[in-house]
């Protein structure tokens, strides 16, 4: 049976915000029709289902780590990427049990929090069964890592394994960050993407350190590999940012969506974006003060006019895995972007990233998005405030 949504303002993201406008869906949720007042909805079947606040098509995580679900609180926060992974690392013994029954959780929440869709990094298959199974849509970024170049091949042969063990054609095969992937690998992971035309992610410049192995073959990722007895003697510094270092090797054409981007300059933004204009820029504002305490300059990406998708990043480095607790912390830290388009990165550019605005990302007659109810909009409803919540409409 139909129903019918109305809200103070409903925010389509497509189209311009509809002040008590109503969304008329199928009983699946599918949208049938739009309409602003006075509306000719007489012929349409159900009661008015009337919410204070706003409502918003379903919001889209572009980057989470569903594997890690079971390190919530597990590590101190503010302590640094280094500390950070040094305690990942420490804390990945868990048992299999303990992951899944984590993952299933977390799944549960992300999707009463309103998430539609996640593009979520996998190294093991311990999500797997959670993914497939489950009420949000999934695409599945399997993360390569291979510093030295011998262990390209060996890492590429155990993704695709991964991937055909997940059994759906929403996966890609990807690399983790710059100083995670020799030229051989990144070459390869390039050559499967273009074949089969897909999406990308990598994480980009989180940490100062990241620049400093390239650009002089010091910092504390080096003394990290090292640590790790990863031979480290191949390595030659190219004297050039972390991320123009991996540039010519990333593929020109395609999406690749960079995530943190917190010591990226302008000048590499040019850089990147005249290699490759099909760059999505992700940020995690919630796990970056977790981690290291300190936010990506996001108004200069804001004012560049770029593709910006929003995640939650893993449960190990935030307290929750909700957009809307990121949007409130990008609103809090940089007001002058407009709620509009924050709206945007949090829902249609994610869609847009993962190839699936023919079902989500905007409330469009013939989508079926996911409706959400955001209570707690503040007086001109153009703003989220700290205690807004987000409630699953359909
Ligand atoms: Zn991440």
């Amino acid at each position: 049976m139909a129903r019918k949504f109305s809200a103070d303002i409903i925010f389509p993201v497509s189209s311009p915000p509809i002040k008590n406008g109503v969304v008329v869906t199928d009983g699946e949720g599918k949208i049938l029709e739009i309409a602003s007042p006075p509306n000719p909805l007489s012929k349409e079947e159900g009661e008015l289902e009337y919410y204070q606040g706003i409502i918003v098509p379903g919001f889209v995580n572009a980057h989470c780590h569903l594997e890690l679900s079971h390190l919530k609180g597990a590590i101190p926060e503010k302590a640094g990427l280094d500390e950070f992974i040094m305690g990942i690392e420490s804390l990945r013994a868990a048992s299999e049990d303990e992951i899944i029954s984590a993952s299933e959780k977390a799944d549960a929440e992300m999707y009463s929090a309103g998430i539609v869709a996640v593009g979520d990094i996998s190294n093991k298959n311990y999500s797997f069964r959670t993914k497939t199974k489950s009420k949000i849509f999934y695409h599945t970024f399997i993360e390569l890592l291979g510093f030295h170049p011998s262990r390209a091949e060996y890492a590429f042969e155990k993704g695709i394994q991964l991937a055909e063990e997940l059994k759906n054609k929403n996966v890609s095969l990807t690399m983790h960050a710059p100083y995670s992937a020799s030229i051989p690998l990144l070459k390869r992971i390039r050559k499967y993407a273009e074949e089969n035309n897909s999406v990308l992610t990598m994480h980009n410049q989180e940490n100062a350190d990241e620049n400093l192995l390239f650009l002089n073959k010091t910092g504390k990722i080096l003394k990290r590999l090292e640590a790790l007895g990863i031979d480290a003697s191949f390595f030659e510094p190219t004297g050039k940012s972390s991320l123009l270092s991996v540039l010519p090797h990333l593929p020109g054409k395609g999406k690749i969506q960079l995530v943190h981007n917190i010591h990226t300059t302008r000048d590499e933004i040019d850089v990147a974006m005249n290699y490759n204009p099909n760059l999505y820029w992700c940020f995690c504002p919630n796990a970056n003060l977790y981690i290291e305490n300190r936010l990506p300059d996001i108004k200069m990406f804001y004012d560049k006019k770029l593709k910006i998708t929003l995640g939650t990043d893993s449960l190990a480095s935030n307290h929750q895995l909700s957009i809307l607790e990121e949007i409130k912390t990008v609103q809090k830290n940089f007001p002058e972007i407009k709620f509009e388009e924050i709206l945007k990165w949090a829902t249609l550019n994610g869609a847009d990233l993962l190839g699936i605005t023919g079902q989500f990302g905007s409330i469009e007659k013939g989508k079926q998005p996911g409706l959400i109810n955001i209570s707690g909009v503040g007086e001109n409803h153009f703003q989220v405030t700290s205690h807004a919540k987000a409630i699953r409409l359909i």
